[in-house]
């Protein structure tokens, strides 16, 4: 079990910045996020395209936005769980045990929800079938392309992330990629390039057809797809890789007893507490009147939670407001050297 002054449940902007702010007032605080990278809605929707409404940053990019974001917490050291949703949460005499997906407890008096606009899922494969064989040979990501060397992979999917990944698996497996349309959404010079490797033989190309049903004992054997005219035929396969963009789910913070608004979580605009003592929600799953969902007002409603967190992990404490450009306690936690 993981004791911490304070959990943060989303490693997009708000979180970061919640981080941040928990870490300057002297509270320990750790990230869990679903996702396998840092920067939420930044990172996995407009990572390329510039943000023009910074406070102080004319223009940045999602990315350049996250990675300053991350600069700005090295001094702290922050301990992140990556591809972990939080399941649970249950009160325990005044403290809050949280759960992930991944097994992973937390005990602690202050839980921030900075989970943006919920947890970002994979689409999935239909077939109901499917699910036995989830995470093992049937899969939504790829952590390690070496479990592929020299199987039969079948690719479903017509963006990027297929195609690239059908280019990259034919150098070293057999690979299937099958897409229910005839047009992809790739960037020409893949598209291009995946037509050529068809061509050659070197990637068998099936469009108009989509996963009807799947077998196997244990692991997955045989895929049967089916075209546009119903028509029906069998692969034999080691994996099916399904890339079919994401979705966004509330998800599991619908069950935590909160008074949702929507599909938003209603807070005091105080402290940003939720109905529930300690656990607060700040960015853009809050809700209160006159919400922005910007990310400046993540910020702001971060730095509020975090010296709210303080009463309770530091019940015997009390909490005195300081500035950065002044304060050698919160300069000693930045490793600031005086002179
Ligand atoms: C195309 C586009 C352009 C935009 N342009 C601008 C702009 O110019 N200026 C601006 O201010 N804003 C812009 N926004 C909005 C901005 O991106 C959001 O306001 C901001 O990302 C909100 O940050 P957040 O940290 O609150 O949530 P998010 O960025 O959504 O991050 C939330 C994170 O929480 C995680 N999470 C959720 N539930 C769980 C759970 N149970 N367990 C674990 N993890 C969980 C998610 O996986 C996610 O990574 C834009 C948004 C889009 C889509």
């Amino acid at each position: 079990m993981i004791k911490t002054d304070a959990l943060i449940i989303g490693a997009g902007p708000t979180g970061l910045f919640t981080a941040h702010q928990l870490k300057l007032i002297g509270l320990n605080c750790e990230i869990v996020d679903n996702l396998d990278k840092i920067g939420g809605q930044c990172i996995e929707l407009y990572p390329d395209k510039p943000i023009y409404d910074i406070p102080a940053i004319p223009e940045c990019t999602g990315e350049e936005l996250t990675n300053n974001l991350l600069e700005q917490l090295k001094p702290f050291n922050i301990k992140f769980h990556l591809g972990e949703r939080v399941d649970e949460l249950k009160k325990d005499n005044e403290k809050w045990n949280v759960k992930t997906s991944k097994g992973t407890v937390f005990e602690t008096p202050n839980v921030i929800i900075a989970g943006g606009v919920g947890s970002f899922e994979p689409r999935k494969f239909s077939p109901k079938e499917c699910e036995q064989f989830e995470n093992k040979t049937i899969l939504y990501s790829i952590k390690n392309k070496k479990i592929f060397d020299g199987k039969t992979v079948s690719i479903f999917g017509g963006g990027d992330s297929a195609l690239d990944w059908a280019l990259e698996l034919s150098k070293t497996s057999k690979v299937n990629l099958i897409h229910r349309r005839d047009e992809f959404r790739a960037i020409q010079a893949t598209v291009d390039k995946v037509k050529e490797l068809s061509n050659d033989g070197k990637i068998n190309l099936i469009t108009n057809s989509q996963l009807k049903t799947v077998s196997g004992n244990g692991k997955l054997e045989e895929i049967e797809i089916e075209n546009d005219n119903k028509e029906t035929k069998k692969l034999k396969t080691d994996f099916a890789l399904g890339f079919f963009g994401l979705i966004m789910q509330l998800g599991p913070i619908a069950n935590w007893g909160l008074n949702l608004n929507k599909k938003t979580v209603e807070v005091d605009t105080e402290k940003f507490e939720t109905n529930q003592k300690g656990i607060y929600a700040v960015g853009d799953i809050c809700n209160y009147p006159g919400k922005l969902k910007l990310i400046l007002s993540g910020f702001h409603e971060g730095a509020l939670a975090a010296r709210a967190c303080f009463k309770l992990a530091r019940p015997n404490e009390k909490y005195r407001f300081e500035f950065t450009t002044s304060s050698k306690t919160i300069q000693n936690r930045l490793g600031v050297k005086s002179d």
